[in-house]
């Protein structure tokens, strides 16, 4: 049973009861049920706000992906690419294994420096 729904049922019930708002309690109750009703039907405009909100954020929700895949698409991590990081995509890159963390790390070319600070561990990396 929704809000709107038992505050309908609550006034069907007073008018059964042959409810007497003549008394200072009964008009108290009246009002009380008056404001339950104005309660229920703000509630249902926000739900139905709501409900337009979500229909609207699924729709950009589905244009966003469809700009993502023409922005995106054609550049696929998984195809191409010689190791697992996502800049080197040609497959003659230099590929070096932190001797104190195990990270790999790979550049296009090798670095001609003696070591390289780990970007992982910050520790140098030995190249020869
Ligand atoms: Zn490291």
């Amino acid at each position: 049973m929704t809000v709107s729904e038992k505050v309908a049922y609550l006034k069907g019930m007073m008018e059964g009861l042959d409810f007497q708002a003549d008394t200072k309690e009964a008009k108290l109750i009246k009002l009380m049920a008056d404001i339950l009703e104005d309660i229920a039907l703000e509630l249902t405009e926000c739900q139905d706000d709501i409900d337009d909100i979500n229909e609207y954020m699924e729709a950009m929700d589905e244009d966003l992906t469809n700009v993502e895949e023409e922005l995106f698409g054609e550049f696929d991590d998984e195809e191409d690419g010689c190791c697992c990081c996502d800049e080197c995509e040609d497959e003659d890159c230099y590929e070096v294994d932190c001797p104190h963390c195990g990270e790999t790390v790979c550049f296009e070319e090798a670095p001609e420096a003696e070591s390289f600070p780990c970007p992982a561990c910050e520790k140098d990396i030995p190249l020869n």
